[in-house]
């Protein structure tokens, strides 16, 4: 795995440096390719505008205390996620109560990817429902349609606290087209929720609930021995 990890503490990363002449790029035997400045700079960028929330930023794989013999489990199924991953794996849902760590576990594989060359986006559910519907502010010279553009075209979207909404026609009706765009366009997702299985098809109802269904595996974290429950099927 490319072991190159961004980090945003520094100055952003120039590109140009004496491996390539201040060009970006170096000759090899394969042709024209992207020189190490320019790859750390474009993962720099790309972290930047993934939208992680500060105090996930520097979550990763290694930083996850796994302890108990089903934590080591869950971080060798997101390692298994990275290795296989490609623009039409099926992703995850991390399911389970607060603080058993699912925000963490999909900050880190979200990094990795970015770190990967992949680009991707982070958004708390309620947080990206809010910006949705500040564009239709009287006065708002906002669109949804730049929100959503980006939303469909990252490669990997982190959908963050699934079930924590405030349920209406206009919520699901939104959650569905994202979800549905990433599923018929072959684009994984990465969903956390608080909610157990049946209370989350309650609030998202059956269309959502079973689109995510087929496109993600499901971990669940339950109680507090951290007991974890993979769904069986493959990426
Ligand atoms: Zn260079």
């Amino acid at each position: 795995m490319d072991t190159l990890k961004p980090a945003l503490k520094e100055a952003p990363p120039k590109i140009g440096c004496d491996q390539c002449d201040g060009y970006g790029n170096i000759l090899s035997a394969q042709g024209v390719q992207d020189c190490q400045c320019k790859i750390r700079a474009l993962q720099y960028y790309r972290l930047k505008d993934a939208r992680i929330p500060p105090m996930y930023i520097k979550k990763t794989l290694d930083s996850f205390q796994a302890k108990t013999p089903d934590q080591k489990k869950v971080v060798q199924l997101a390692k298994e996620f990275l290795e296989v991953y490609s623009v039409d794996s099926r992703g995850l849902i991390f399911m389970g109560g607060c603080g058993t760590g699912k925000t963490h576990l999909a900050v880190a594989l979200l990094r990795d990817l970015i770190a990967k060359g992949h680009s991707g986006l982070f958004y708390n559910v309620i947080t990206l429902l809010d910006e949705l519907r500040s564009t239709f502010d009287e006065g708002s010279s906002l669109s949804q349609w730049p929100i959503l553009e980006k939303i469909q075209d990252t490669d990997i979207l982190v959908l963050d606290d699934l079930g924590a909404e405030k349920t209406s026609g206009w919520v699901n009706d939104r959650l569905y087209a994202i979800i549905n765009h990433r599923y018929e366009n072959k684009k994984p997702i990465i969903v956390t929720t608080n909610r157990e299985i049946t209370e989350l098809r309650d609030q998202v109802g059956n269309r959502i609930y079973s689109r995510l269904m087929e496109m993600c595996r499901t971990v669940i974290f339950a109680g507090k021995d951290y007991r974890i429950q993979m769904m069986q099927g493959k990426f």
